[in-house]
């Protein structure tokens, strides 16, 4: 598997999937989850809605993911994944590492090849970027062992400041 790292915008990837950093309603929200939407058309808002009239009726957990359509994005399917809050006083860096984790085991199910992944918990969840992008790309990094279909997880990095530690992390 071959991790990559972009700096632009997550809906415009080319990719079989692309990873929502969404909330717990899965009803939509601002940052990724907001462009994600908003670029992707009602389709995928209909199949939370669904989503969460099914399986989640209490809202999707964080550190678990779930796949829908991708609707008008490039990309085949959203695999929507619920980041935590950061916290000074508790540590829950085994939820952020669980985002990635999960993330690839729903792609890995639908057979994805290619998975772009946001700086999960960085925007308004409030992780420091060095840190997030380090538990990230050592959650993908051992995941590799277990997960076969997919080749290529890209990070896409908004800015320039995201983009840089996300390039530490990998050459660490
Ligand atoms: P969270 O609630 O998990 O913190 P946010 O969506 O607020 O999620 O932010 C996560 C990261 O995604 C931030 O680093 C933000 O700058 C970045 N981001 C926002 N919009 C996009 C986009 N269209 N493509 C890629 N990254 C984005």
């Amino acid at each position: 598997m071959h991790i990559t790292l972009v700096q632009g915008d997550i809906t415009e990837q080319r990719v079989d999937a692309v990873v929502n950093a969404a909330n717990s309603s899965l009803m939509g929200g601002g940052g990724v989850d907001g462009a994600i939407h908003r670029r992707g058309g009602p389709a995928i808002l209909e199949e939370c809605r669904a989503l969460r009239a099914s399986r989640y009726p209490d809202g999707l957990p964080t550190g678990q993911a779930v796949a829908t359509t991708a609707g008008d994005l490039p990309a085949r399917w959203v695999i929507h994944t619920v980041g935590p809050i950061h916290s000074t006083s508790e540590d829950r860096s085994h939820l952020l590492r669980s985002c990635h984790v999960e993330a690839l085991r729903v792609a890995d199910g639908l057979g994805a090849r290619t998975v772009a992944f946001p700086a999960i918990s960085t925007g308004v969840y409030g992780w420091p970027l060095d840190s997030a992008a380090r538990i990230a790309v050592d959650a993908v990094r051992r995941a590799e062992t277990s997960v076969t279909s997919v080749e290529e997880v890209r990070f896409v990095l908004f800015d320039r400041k995201a983009y840089e530690a996300f390039e530490s992390a990998l050459a660490g």
